[in-house]
């Protein structure tokens, strides 16, 4: 299919933009008169919005939309272990796959066309992202408790998913996801390191999220987490560590020489108390480029929108820091699109001839976007993700005029298969 986005503002100026198969073939002056390649079998008006890469979503458990709002204003072991990990217990493929299509539909109002998840029931959430039109890299939760049988169960399903990836949609990625250090052994984190090598397979993997997991670990092994995952040879330019809030310096050194690639979810650990990223130090360290934004889980944040995410993200630092000037717009926009892009190995986050068609298109009438001095800064201090109006992936429309197909049925069978699922908890 080609599609024709016509005098929509592109960098500041009125251009056409043309799209053929999944990739923007030419972009032109609306100006100049200059022809565009070709008659496009779809034209979308592009007066009064703007085009800007669609956001990614760097961390999340897309399926926890199902929780949103069940447990609240709680220490981080405690919600996971009294309330998180009991319901989950009782989750099923199919809540998986309907919580996983609220996320996807959530993700698609404000926005977004990428997320990296790990959650259970793989399958749930590759049958939910396929129909979506959306991108995700999906993991299932690697969680062995320090058991050998559970250990080898869990490396089995790996394997047989990893095979089974190969033949699902294009734009879902398989990747790793052992849990963090304090729910997985040695042994196991052995296997998912040489697996990942042998296939170049990403691993997503929670690191250094609270205090208690860092003293955790230097209990158990005499080192902080990210020393110890240097010293098992598990750091590589494929890990996704996820948080990273407290490191030392020698740490940050250690995930620079290995290229290991972070991802920052302010909201979350913001709700949990966890602390904040240090974001200038990890600048500092030349990581900048390696640095993702994430909403995580539902459970914890408690919605999907990564333009309250880039806000939150941009005013935590220079809350923490004391410094007005740290995290500027411009760069919380960059970890949400080009620098998740490169971290994600999508030929994306930006609008440029011969990159992938991902493209969000702002409705440059709303009342927040109004006036339009600095797009970017509008983008990260004022709008929200109902200020999308159309939304892109992979050249196909997935969003227009805010309306998503199937929209109604997926928030009533949600609305269900929630309240179900609690019920069955508490039976
Ligand atoms: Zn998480």
């Amino acid at each position: 299919m080609s599609i024709l986005i016509k005098n929509v503002l592109v960098d500041g100026k009125e251009k056409n933009i043309y799209i053929e198969g999944n990739a923007i073939a030419a972009i032109n002056d609306a100006s100049s008169g200059e022809e565009t390649v070709g008659e496009a079998e779809f034209v979308i008006d592009g007066k009064r919005k703007a085009a800007i890469p669609s956001l990614f979503n760097g961390h999340t458990h897309a399926a926890m939309t199902l929780l949103r709002g069940y447990a609240d204003d709680m220490p981080l072991h405690e919600w996971l272990s009294t309330k998180i990990w009991p319901l989950e217990a009782r989750l099923t493929e199919d809540d998986v796959y309907w919580g996983t299509k609220l996320a996807c539909l959530e993700m698609i109002k404000s926005g977004t066309t990428f997320f990296n998840d790990m959650y259970w029931y793989f399958e749930g959430s590759a049958r939910a992202v396929a129909e979506s039109g959306i991108r995700a890299m999906l993991s299932a939760v690697f969680i062995d408790g320090f058991d050998e049988v559970k250990a080898k169960e869990q490396i089995k399903r790996n394997e047989a998913l990893y095979e089974t990836s190969k033949s699902l949609s294009q734009r879902i990625v398989f990747s790793l996801g052992p849990h963090a250090i304090y729910t997985v052994s040695k042994e196991s984190l052995y296997w998912t390191k040489d697996f990942s090598e042998k296939h170049d397979i990403p691993v997503h993997i929670h690191v250094s999220e609270t205090e208690a997991e860092v003293e955790e670990c230097k209990k158990k092994y005499g080192m902080r987490p990210v020393e110890f995952l240097d010293e098992i040879g598990f750091l590589s330019p494929r890990v996704i560590a996820c948080h990273c809030v407290h490191l030392s310096r020698t740490e940050m050194e250690l995930l620079k020489r290995h290229d290991v690639k972070i991802v920052h979810d302010p909201a979350s650990n913001m709700k949990l108390s966890s602390g904040t990223l240090p974001y200038e130090e990890l600048k500092r360290a030349g990581l900048y480029g390696n640095i993702a934004l994430g909403t995580d889980g539902c459970a914890s944040n408690n919605n999907l929108d990564m333009f309250e995410e880039m806000k939150l993200a941009s005013l935590v630092h220079k809350a923490f820091s004391g410094d007005p000037t740290s995290m500027p717009a411009h760069e919380a926009f960059e970890l949400a699109t080009c620098n998740a892009a490169h971290i994600f190995r999508l030929n994306a986050g930006v609008i440029e001839e011969g990159k992938l068609a991902d493209i969000a298109l702002l409705d440059l009438k709303k009342v927040n976007l109004v006036p339009n001095h600095n797009l970017t800064s509008n983008i990260v201090y004022a709008a929200n993700g109902s200020c999308v109006d159309t939304l892109l992936c992979d050249g196909q429309i997935v969003m227009e005029g805010r309306k998503v197909k199937g929209e109604e049925e997926i928030k009533e069978n949600v609305q269900e298969v929630a309240h179900e699922l609690v019920n069955r908890a508490s039976a």
